[in-house]
Formats: C-alpha cells, sequence, structure tokens
C-alpha cells in the first residue's frame, strides 16, 4: 500500500498523540486512585481515632459494651466497625451479631492489626470473600479501664472508589477522544501545511522530469526544502545547458551529415541501421524509412555484406571498392570502420563514396591514350616502310615509283600534321590558363572567309555553298576560334555531301542566343551515333573518314570551342529532305 508524505505524517501525529493518551490516562488512572483511597484511609484513620476515644471512654464491660459500641459507631460512621481484644478475639463487629462473635477467626495476624499493634495504627486493602469486594481496613490501638492494647478495626468496602475511578474513566475516554478528533483535524491541516512545498516540489520535478526544463521551482523557503529547491532548479539549469548544447551539436551533425557528399550510414551490433545521410539515400536510390532495417533492405549485394561483417567480426577498418547497382551501376569506395565499446564491436559506420565518374574519366582517358597511339600507328608505319623501301635502292631503280613512294610519305606525314595541330588545338582548349579573346563580331564575314577557304574543295565536287540571307545579326565571339568551328563544320558538310549536293548556312535568333547551322544533303547520320557524334576520335565510318582525311577529334574541336563561349552543340538529320544539321549557339552581341 502506498501512503503520501501527508497521510504519513498525520498517521505519525496521531501515533504520537496516541502514546501521550495512553500514557496521560495509565498515569492520572493510578495517581487518582492513589489519592482517592489515600484520602479514604486518612478519613477513615481519623474516624478510627474518634472511635477509640469513645471506645476508651464507654467500654467498661467488654463482653456488653463491644458490641454495642461496635454496632452503634457501625451505624453513625456508615462502616463495619470490629472491636479486637489485645489476643485478637473479635469481641464487637457491626456486622456479626454477639451470638456469631464466637465464630469468627482470630484477626491478631491480620496485617493491619499486626501493623496497629507495632505502630498504633495501620491500613490493609483486600479482597473480602463475604462482600465479594475490595475492602479497605484501618486498625487504631486502644485503651480502656478495663481493655489496655486493644485494636478497632473500620473496613470500607471500595465500590464507591471504584464506581468513582469508573465515571473518571469515561470522562477521561471521552476527552480523550474529543481530542483525538480535534488533532485528527489539526493533524490533517498541519500535514497538509507542512507537506506543500513538498508537493510542489513533487510536482515541478516531475514537469522537469518530463523534458520542460525551463520550469524552476521558487526558492522561497529558507529550510532544507528550499535546499532542494535551489538544487533542484541549479540541476534544471544544466540539465537546460547541455539540452541545448546537445541540440546545436546535434544541428552541426546534421548539416554535416546534409552537406557531406559522401553517403554515411550507421549500424548498430546487429546490423540494424540507425543513421543515413541524404547522400546515403540518393547513392542507394532508397526513398523510405530504413532506419531499424536491416543492411539487406538497402541492397542484396554480397560485396556490402561481406565487408560488413568483416569488421564487425575483425573490429578493424576496411577500405574497398565495389561495384552496385543501385538504379544504374556504380563504382563505389567504401570505408568501413566499427563502433569499439567497452564490450568489443557495438556498430559499424561505414562511408560511401561514388567514384564512377572517376572510373568513367579514368576510361576516357585510357582510351584516349589508345586511340592517340591507334592513329599515329598507321602514318608512322606507313612512313617508315616506304622510307626504308627507298633507302634499299628503289630511288635509283626505278624513279617514278620512288616519287610515288615519297608522295605517300608525304601525304601520311600530312595526316601526322593534321593530328598532331588537332591534338594540340584540343590541350590548348582544356589547358586551365586558356582565354578566350571575346570581341563583337559580324557572322556575315566569318561565313564568307569560311566558305571562301572551301571553295576549291566545293567546286572540286560541284557542291554549292548558300549562305545565309539579310540582315545577320552580331555575337560575343572569339573570332579565330568561330572561324575554326565554322572551317570544321564546313570541311565536314562538304567532305561527306555528295557530288552535286549543297551546303546551306542558316542564322536565326533564340532569345539570348544566336543559333548559327549548317546543313548538307549528305547520308545523314545513323541514330545510334548521334549521342556520340562529339567524343574524341567517334567516326561513323572510320575507314572513310581516314581516306577524307579526317583525324576524328573536329568535332570535340567544335563542341570544346562552343562550350567555352557558353553555347550548345546540336546534331539533327534533316527531316524534309537528305543530309544533317549541325548547329551551335552564341550570345548575342
Ligand atoms: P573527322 O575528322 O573524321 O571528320 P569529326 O570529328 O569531324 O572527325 O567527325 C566525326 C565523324 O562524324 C566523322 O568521322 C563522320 O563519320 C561523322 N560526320 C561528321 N560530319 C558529318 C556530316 N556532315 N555528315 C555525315 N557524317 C558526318
Amino acid at each position: 500500500m502506498r501512503f503520501s508524505f501527508r497521510t504519513k505524517l498525520m498517521l505519525s501525529y496521531l501515533l504520537l498523540l496516541f502514546v501521550m493518551s495512553v500514557a496521560i490516562y495509565i498515569y492520572l488512572n493510578h495517581s487518582l486512585q492513589e489519592s482517592i483511597i489515600g484520602s479514604l484511609r486518612e478519613n477513615l484513620a481519623s474516624q478510627a481515632r474518634l472511635a477509640t476515644m469513645l471506645v476508651g471512654r464507654e467500654l467498661h464491660d467488654p463482653k456488653i459494651d463491644a458490641p454495642r459500641l461496635a454496632s452503634e459507631i457501625g451505624q453513625a460512621l456508615a462502616a463495619r466497625v470490629t472491636i479486637i481484644a489485645p489476643e485478637g478475639e473479635v469481641i464487637g463487629d457491626s456486622g456479626v451479631t454477639v451470638d456469631r462473635l464466637i465464630e469468627l477467626e482470630n484477626h491478631l495476624w491480620l496485617p493491619e492489626v499486626q501493623e496497629a499493634l507495632k505502630n498504633g495504627h495501620g491500613a490493609a486493602i483486600r479482597y473480602s470473600a463475604t462482600l465479594r469486594t475490595d475492602m479497605l481496613y484501618v486498625a487504631v490501638l486502644f485503651d480502656s479501664n478495663v481493655l489496655k492494647g486493644g485494636v478497632i478495626r473500620l473496613a470500607l468496602p471500595l465500590t464507591a472508589v471504584n464506581k468513582a475511578m469508573t465515571g473518571m474513566d469515561t470522562i477521561l475516554g471521552i476527552s480523550l477522544l474529543l481530542s483525538l478528533l480535534l488533532f485528527l483535524i489539526f493533524s490533517n491541516i498541519l500535514a497538509r501545511l507542512t507537506s506543500y512545498p513538498l508537493r510542489q516540489v513533487a510536482t515541478i520535478a516531475t514537469e522537469i522530469g518530463q523534458g520542460d526544463f525551463r520550469r524552476r521551482l521558487p526558492a522561497k523557503w529558507h529550510d532544507e526544502i528550499g535546499d532542494l529547491a535551489r538544487i533542484m532548479n541549479d540541476m534544471a539549469s544544466r540539465l537546460e545547458e547541455q539540452l541545448t548544447n546537445l541540440s546545436a551539436e546535434r544541428n552541426r551533425l546534421d548539416a554535416i551529415l546534409t552537406g557531406m557528399g559522401e553517403g554515411l550510414m550507421v549500424t548498430d551490433m546487429d546490423g540494424a541501421i540507425t543513421l543515413v545521410n541524404p547522400a546515403f539515400r540518393q547513392l542507394f536510390a532508397v526513398n523510405e524509412d530504413v532506419i531499424g532495417r536491416p543492411l539487406s533492405h538497402i541492397s542484396r549485394h554480397p560485396a556490402l555484406h561481406l565487408s560488413y561483417r568483416a569488421v564487425r567480426e575483425n573490429g578493424s577498418e576496411l577500405q574497398e571498392e565495389m561495384i552496385i547497382q543501385a538504379g544504374e551501376e556504380k563504382t563505389i569506395s567504401t570505408h568501413w570502420v566499427p563502433l569499439v565499446g567497452d564490450k568489443g564491436v557495438n556498430g559499424v559506420v561505414a562511408v560511401f563514396h561514388d567514384i564512377s565518374d572517376l572510373k568513367r574519366l579514368e576510361k576516357v582517358r585510357k582510351d584516349f591514350v589508345a586511340n592517340v597511339s591507334h592513329e599515329l600507328r598507321t602514318p608512322v608505319t606507313v612512313i617508315k616502310g616506304y622510307a626504308e623501301t627507298l633507302l634499299e635502292g628503289v630511288l635509283a631503280e626505278d624513279p617514278a615509283r620512288a616519287t610515288r613512294f615519297v608522295e605517300i610519305i608525304l601525304n601520311h606525314s600530312g595526316r601526322l600534321t593534321d593530328l598532331i595541330t588537332d591534338l594540340l588545338s584540343l590541350s590548348e582548349l582544356e589547358s586551365a590558363d586558356f582565354n578566350l579573346q571575346l570581341q563583337l563580331v559580324t557572322l556575315e564575314g566569318t561565313i564568307r572567309r569560311a566558305f571562301v577557304l572551301l571553295e576549291g574543295k566545293a567546286e572540286g565536287k560541284t557542291i554549292t555553298f548558300l549562305p545565309p540571307a539579310g540582315d545577320l545579326p552580331s555575337v560575343m565571339a572569339d573570332l579565330g576560334r568561330l572561324e575554326q568551328v565554322l572551317i570544321n563544320l564546313v570541311d565536314n558538310a562538304v567532305k561527306f555531301t555528295p557530288p552535286g549536293g549543297s551546303v546551306t548556312v542558316g542564322v536565326i535568333t533564340e532569345g539570348e542566343y544566336v543559333r548559327i547551322a549548317v546543313r548538307d544533303t549528305g547520308p545523314g547520320i545513323p541514330a545510334d551515333s548521334i549521342p556520340r557524334l562529339f567524343e574524341r576520335f567517334y567516326r561513323v565510318d572510320a575507314g572513310r573518314s581516314r581516306d577524307e582525311g579526317g583525324t576524328g577529334l573536329g568535332l570535340a574541336i567544335v563542341k570544346h570551342i562552343v562550350q567555352l563561349h557558353g553555347g550548345t552543340v546540336r546534331v539533327e538529320n534533316n527531316s524534309d529532305g537528305p543530309g544533317a544539321t549541325f548547329s551551335f549557339t552564341l550570345k548575342k552581341g
């Protein structure tokens, strides 16, 4: 059973009162009885002394006078009077007739008689079997002319005393009950008043415990409860401060986790996820809540689980690269760190870094090196072969053949020069300190110059150049690089357009930009080649491109220059006739 502090306080007050009341009752009862009996004894003793005087004067013949005197005095005093001869023989008794006095036993050895004989007076309380009650006996020594050393004994039943005591008991009991009742009310009020601050402390402490750290206890009491209130206020302030620090720390951590480019995952010792950051969600393409879910919920990729198990079992860090399928194939560098507590590994932190782009770049670089080597090998091999044959004496033996060989060597060294020029051009465009010389450029002049430069090649194939009509807008561009773009596109158009065709250059304004399009009537571009057409060394038909003297870098250079200008490139097959249209945008001047 649970008692409130107030009830306990009240009960202790009541217990105290009860114990005190019982003690007071016992003490009062005893001392009252003592004093009543004491005064009764005194009374009886003085009456007995009066009786001795009477008996001393009136007793002439003991046999006759003693019974009479005993009866008369007994009637006058309303007590039993016994007159005892010095040998203990009862010679008169107010409660016994003369003829039956002989039946009474000798009273000499009764304690009160013995005491009276010794001290002149004596008293005793004894239960009387005849009257069935306690009796008070007082005995006094007397002398008369005829009888020396007799004893007069007065006896009074204590029923009156007992009755008085019972009355006293009732009064005491009632007053005790009343005081108990009053005390109950007062102790209730007192307990309420005493326990009020404690109850207030308990209520506010509960609110603080439930998280309301702003609550404070009134520190108005100057006692132990006041001290307790101040201690609790101190505790609440410290808790509030720590909570503020904790939440600031948490916000900082949240910001770091959110801003982190790497995916982060924390698991507990059972492999259930306890924390992931947005980058992790993006990396593994998870939208739903994963907290509390097992690792297998994220991915069933075996490498992931093997790494996790290895870290858990060995308790040491692990770094591993793995390819996972999450939406698309991704190459991920993973770093696993065990969370070590007192009882060993109790969780794992894993950082995931998507290195797919890095890998792709690495592949592009490798492919590029392989492509360049491949492109260089053919002309170098050809030049070396023909030069060796010439050295072997062809020059002297067959001058016509030798001339053809030299022409072939020249042709291939030309290809080498073109290749090296294009590679240098690309590396120049890619270098960090490359700057465009931007200026206001009129398109009419630039287009015209490109046409003039390629006129001879076009005439050889009876290809017609069609320049744009009307006034053309100006653009902000690096003149040299713009010409390079136009020449590359018009040159390609001439190269791939069959004889009798045409190459049209058109210019249209698109908001802030100007689109310049080169349209031919050639074979067009196969649909599957369109996305890769601007890659380095990509060719639709490698053999034909080489025959045409192409390096496979022209469109890559075009794309690079246009992008440096802030524009875009596009290629599409003509919808209203044969051929393709290559176009790019530049900012209006
Ligand atoms: P190349 O030096 O081989 O011309 P480019 O980068 O200029 O290199 O062009 C890449 C490839 O794009 C060419 O090999 C060719 O297959 C294709 N191509 C470019 N322009 C045209 C065009 N006008 N018509 C058809 N195919 C083209």
